[in-house]
Formats: structure tokens, sequence, C-alpha cells
């Protein structure tokens, strides 16, 4: 994803902001980026901490020159990054930046930044000892945090950060972008939820992990209109292979969750999200019992693939209870 244009296209006032305060040299040693789940917050800090390290700024980082690819590679020493949306940040975490970020920089740049993505993600000890961090911060050291939940967030993390807020683009507007650049309208909308930029959607869209899920949600859905049985025999013999990792499980039930709100849509009369799986989510709708209960049981087995489950185990879980009398 090419951020630059990604900023000066949706958000420009933003993209105003960084200008004048890289001119200015006015860089506040902690920021917290903060927008809607879909908004591409962690390509954002870590474009803002390229910019800090760039060796050719434009004046933002160009994202082409060795640093800036080291960046993204994850190759360049003098960062760190904690993402609490692949594991909940813990306090040995911050521990480590700590204990790092005391000494002097590593790199010839001479900053030292850490990325803290999704902060609501981190235990009460991790936070702790991140305020005490955020209060004296070494004199070159920079913290981007971000957070899809500002409520979540403790006053005094952002009392301590300059608060920076990431526009939500229109869904209708997504899709219809998605679809110019070359995504199927299918992944278009199911991808939606995920993605709040037309670009990184249409790079998702491409990824195994999603094509897995997709197929898997597909299978699923169809078996259901087919019959109970065969609901239990196409799970355990197609859905639950393709899912073999948390990544694709999570997206999975990610999806599922969109299907069952649709469904409660139909019921409800109202615009569905996934258009193109109208025919199908009428016929589930019909078939389908106990549609609310069964979404949020969908919403609350998604929170626990973090807690190290069986997937396999999970899964049976969700469809039995779905298709239970
Ligand atoms: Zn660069």
């Amino acid at each position: 994803m090419n951020v630059t244009n990604y900023l000066i296209k949706y958000q420009p006032i933003l993209y105003r902001i960084f200008l004048n305060t890289w001119k200015n040299k006015k860089v506040s040693h902690a920021y917290l980026l903060s927008g809607e789940p879909g908004t591409p917050l962690k390509e954002v800090a870590l474009f803002l901490a390229k910019t800090l390290v760039c060796d050719d700024p434009q004046p933002l980082a160009c994202e082409k020159c060795l640093s800036c690819i080291r960046i993204s590679d994850g190759t360049f020493s003098d960062l760190m990054v904690f993402d609490g949306q692949e594991k909940t940040i813990r306090k040995e975490n911050v521990s480590e930046i700590t204990f790092d970020f005391e000494k002097t920089a590593f790199e010839a740049k001479g900053v030292m930044i850490y990325i803290l993505h999704l902060v609501e993600n981190m235990t009460v000890e991790a936070v702790n000892s991140l305020l005490k961090f955020l209060e004296e911060p070494g004199k070159n050291v920079y913290a981007f945090l971000t957070t899809e939940n500002e409520s979540k967030i403790l006053p005094t993390i952002i009392s301590r950060s300059q608060v920076l807020n990431l526009k939500t683009i229109n869904k209708d507007e997504l899709i219809k972008e998605s679809v110019e650049l070359g995504a199927s309208l299918e992944d278009a909308e199911l991808l939606s939820r995920f993605f709040n930029d037309s670009t990184t959607l249409l790079e998702n869209s491409q990824k195994q992990d999603y094509q897995d899920a997709k197929k898997a949600l597909i299978k699923q859905l169809e078996a259901f209109l087919v019959s109970k049985n065969e609901a239990v025999f196409i799970l355990q013999r197609e859905v639950t292979p393709l899912l073999r990792t948390k990544e694709t499980a999570r997206f999975y039930l990610d999806m599922l969750t969109i299907v069952f709100e649709d469904l409660i849509n139909v019921k409800l009369n109202n615009r569905l999200v996934l258009s193109t799986y109208d025919k199908m989510l009428k016929e589930l709708a019909s078939k389908l019992t106990h549609l609310d209960e069964s979404l949020v049981m969908i919403m609350t087995s998604r929170g626990k693939i973090d807690l190290n489950v069986n997937i396999s185990l999970l899964l049976d879980y969700v469809i039995f209870q779905i298709i239970k009398e």
C-alpha cells in the first residue's frame, strides 16, 4: 500500500498535520493513532516511523530507500513493533522496549522507535509500565500507539500522547473503488469490513489465508442449505482442513459473523452487506433458527481463538450450536 497516496486522498487533514510537523521539526514523542476497525493504523504508524529515518524524505517517507525498506522488512534494529491484534501485549514486551531503549541507538539515524498496535489489547501490568515510560521518554525515543477503540484507552495514556484520528471511508465508496481497481464485487463486499482502503483490500483478496477462509465459508453455507447432516459432514471433511491456522480460522469466523448479521438483515428487510450472496442468504434465513443467539455465539467463539483453543473443536462447537434444535 502506498501510504502517501492514501493520506493525500483519504486523510487530507492528517496529511497536512504530518507535513507541518515534519517541516517545523515538531515531532512529539508519542502519538496515538485512532481509527475504526479496518483503517490502516499499523501501516500509517510504520509510515511515520519510516519518515523519522528516511534517507530521501519527500518530505515524508519515500518508502523506497534502504531505511524505509528495512522498516517494512522488520530489520531496522532501532524499531520495535508489538502487535496487539496478533497477541496480547504484555509487561515483558514493554520491559523489552524500556531495557533496549535505555542504551544508545544502534543505527546511525540515532532515533529509537516503538510501535504498539492496538493498545486496547494490553494487560494492565503492561499499561502501567508503558505509562512510566511515556512520562519520561528518552530524548530520541518515539512511540506510535494505535487503537480501534479510544474509549477503552486509559485517559492517562491519551493525555501523554498526541491523538490523531483516521477518518473512515464510506463503505459503498470503498467497495466501488476496490472493484474499479480489479477486485471482484464478492471479495470487495466480504473484505470491506476488514480493510478501509481499496489498495490493501485488493492485496488481501489475493492472499491464500483469505481465499481458504472464503472457500470454507461458502462450502459451509451451501451445506447448511442441504441438511444438518450435510453441514456436519462438510465441516469435518472440507471446512476444517482449510482452516488450519489461527489466521484463517479468525478470518472465517469474522466472515461468518458478517453472514449472520446479514441473515438478521434479511429478517428485518434491511439492505444486505453481501449483496452477491443475496439469494443464498435469503434461503438460509428461512432455514436457520435462533439467528441472534448464533451471532453472539460466533462472536464469542472468535475471541477464543487467541486463547490457544483447539481450532477444530471450536469450529465443531460453532456449527453444532448453529444447527441445534
Ligand atoms: Zn525512505
